[in-house]
């Protein structure tokens, strides 16, 4: 029998893997996921009487013992499973690594079949294995645990970075860089592949190829990775007060997060409440007067009217399984209280929303709305009556409430681990729009990508899936307002010397402040761009050069709103206009042929009165 063999998926996979070489690399008495060995309650005769603790600490089970933790399962329940299977698997495996490398070497690509591998590949060093589960004679070709057909969460597969091993959850990108690629291998390395009869690897191909067709899954690694520091930025700078609360959500956010449980409801009401995959719409006559071909990722036509219910159930649901009954939340301009309402109302959970006095009067309707989903809206009455006041009083609520309260954080901001959980929800806009580009455009990536820049959660949400890609530039758009000179803006990345590093509402970064480390009044006529400070990943991604931040004024930004509704019919809100707005500048300094993505993060019902007051004088009809 050999052992290294080349089988025939053309047929099957065709349209996934043409021209990939693929080979299958049998790993023998490595291990068997098929059940009968790491059934638990099957073979619980067999470990009476064994010490589960001194198994538990046993070097070569500790870290398995704890991927099984992370992922919310209790390692003591299914300890026989992690120890049979590190016991035969990881020994046997380790006696092949040399032969594994050196297959490795010899491919581009790899998948993992099976839980065993990810031993193997641990133990050879091999980065980043990634399940694609071969084994199975039924149709559940999920990513396998230990437990039999229990689904591994996602978080648990992903050990460390890779370019090599393709995964359940990336392969739809990677299969794009490696099919175009003629001379690509595929590996698939597993200890359960059929002798020869390829049957089985070609249904799971088929299904792979079918589940591509669906999306991925964003990739957990970018949860995992990010804080409490982006180099000087970020961190957790907060009260003592407020120590138990945030330490709670560190222990459990990755946890809840990485579980298969959440993942498939927040996956489940993505789809079905919020009406995702948004759309990534070619617009062939705004293009024409920009001069690149353009498209925009339409968040407007998300549930509620913006990205924000990305973030907003996302948070409710961990705070539901978290267990709290109660949620918290500031809002500015209202936005960020109509998403928590929303969500709150679809999962039964207390709802409370700060808004500050003079925010409540400026936007009557948003108060409405919340109050229509059964929220409460609590008026800030202290300092500018605004949203640092509304998040002041938040926070006051939080450290009284803590044990009954979770407080739903608007944007990439506040104190760790906020601006990784805020940017894991929205990252699913940059992994469809990734997909959805690649699937026009035949497998190629943008030349560049423009959002506009409140606190940063659309921006570093689009940014997210394309940060590793050298060959993507990244556009953040701020609000200049009236204008640098005259003070009333809200750049923080500005050259006038008004913006500085500092601490703000948890978290180091660029903050308007003036010389004695006040807050700097900020101005934008597009309310969620209206705040003094940027999130801190922005500050790194700005100071590293990975991105390129520049800005748009009122009129800018007002104009470009004006173009998208005429010569397109779909009418933005004012902070998306923004990115409209520096997307015509960028225009001008990108080569011919160039193709850019926009983030088109809200729609322009809410701003309407707006947008009358400015514009009526020109507009009305004689
Ligand atoms: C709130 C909001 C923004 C700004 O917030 P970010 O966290 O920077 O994305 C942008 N666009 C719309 C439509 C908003 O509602």
């Amino acid at each position: 029998m050999n052992e290294i063999f080349e089988i025939d998926v053309s047929a099957a996979a065709r349209v996934q893997f043409p021209g990939a070489r693929v080979l299958a690399m049998r790993l023998p008495g490595v291990g068997s996921v098929d059940g009968a060995g790491l059934d638990w309650s099957a073979n619980r005769a067999a470990w009476t009487g064994v010490d589960k603790d001194a198994l538990l600490t046993h070097p070569s089970i500790a870290p398995y013992a704890n991927y099984y933790q992370r992922a919310g399962i209790n390692p003591r329940k299914h300890l026989p499973s992690v120890a049979n299977f590190i016991h035969r698997a990881f020994g046997r495996a380790q006696a092949r690594l040399p032969r594994i490398n050196e297959v490795v070497d010899t491919v581009n690509w790899v998948a993992v079949s099976t839980m065993t591998s990810l031993g193997a590949f641990d133990a050879a060093g091999i980065e980043g294995p990634v399940l694609l589960d071969l084994s199975g004679e039924d149709e559940s070709y999920e990513p396998v645990g230990g437990q039999g057909r229990e689904p591994l969460p996602a978080g648990l597969l992903v050990l460390r970075d890779s370019k090599k091993v393709l995964s359940l959850f990336s392969i739809r990108d990677t299969v794009h860089t490696a099919t175009r690629d003629s001379t690509s291998d595929l590996l698939l390395l597993g200890c359960v592949l059929p002798p020869l009869d390829s049957t089985p690897v070609r249904a799971a191909l088929q299904l792979v190829a079918q589940r591509l067709g669906d999306g991925r899954s964003p990739a957990l690694e970018t949860l995992a990775g990010q804080g409490p520091w982006f180099d000087d930025h970020g961190g957790c700078f907060i009260a003592e007060t407020l120590s138990p609360p945030v330490s709670e959500l560190t222990e459990r956010y990755q946890q809840i997060i990485a579980s298969a449980a959440f993942q498939q409801r927040y996956r489940s009401l993505l789809k079905h409440y919020v009406g995702r995959a948004t759309p990534l719409t070619l617009v062939e006559n705004f293009s024409r007067e920009i001069g690149v071909k353009t498209y925009l990722k339409r968040e407007d036509l998300a549930h509620t009217g913006a990205h924000k219910i990305n973030n907003a159930l996302g948070q409710a649901l961990l705070a539901q399984m978290m267990g709290k009954r109660r949620v918290i939340a500031e809002t500015g301009a209202g936005q960020h209280g109509v998403a928590t309402a929303a969500a709150c109302a679809l999962l039964g959970i207390e709802c409370v929303i700060y808004m500050g006095l003079r925010d409540m009067q400026r936007q009557a309707l948003n108060v409405q709305r919340i109050r229509l989903m059964g929220a409460r809206v609590v008026a800030a009455t202290g300092g500018t009556q605004t949203l640092k006041d509304a998040i002041n009083d938040a926070l006051r609520d939080w450290v009284a409430n803590a044990d009954t309260t979770y407080y739903l954080l608007g944007s990439a901001l506040g104190p760790h681990p906020y601006p990784a959980i805020v940017r894991y929800f929205q990252s699913v806009i940059g992994d469809e729009a990734r997909q959805q580009f690649a699937a026009l455009e035949d497998g190629a990536l943008p030349d560049a990508l423009v959002a506009c820049v409140g606190g940063g959660s659309n921006a570093i949400g689009l940014f997210s899936a394309f940060i590793e890609e050298p060959d993507v530039q990244l556009f953040g758009v701020e609000a200049a307002g009236q204008g640098e000179s005259t003070g009333n803006h809200s750049i923080r990345f500005g050259q006038g010397g008004q913006s500085r590093s500092g601490v703000l509402q948890g978290c180091r970064s660029y903050v308007l402040q003036d010389a004695n480390g006040q807050i700097g009044e900020t101005h934008s006529i597009a309310p969620g761009l209206d705040y003094p400070m940027v999130g801190p990943e922005h500050a790194q991604l700005r100071d590293s050069g990975r991105a390129n931040y520049l800005w748009a004024s009122d009129d800018e930004a007002l104009q470009a709103l004006q173009l998208l509704s005429r010569c397109e019919g779909i009418i933005p809100a004012l902070e998306s206009a923004h990115a409209l707005a520096g997307a015509i500048k960028v225009a001008r300094q990108l080569p011919q042929g160039a193709r850019i993505i926009i983030n088109l993060s809200g729609r322009g019902d809410k701003d309407m009165q707006t947008i009358a007051q400015l514009t009526s004088a020109e507009e009305v009809p004689q």
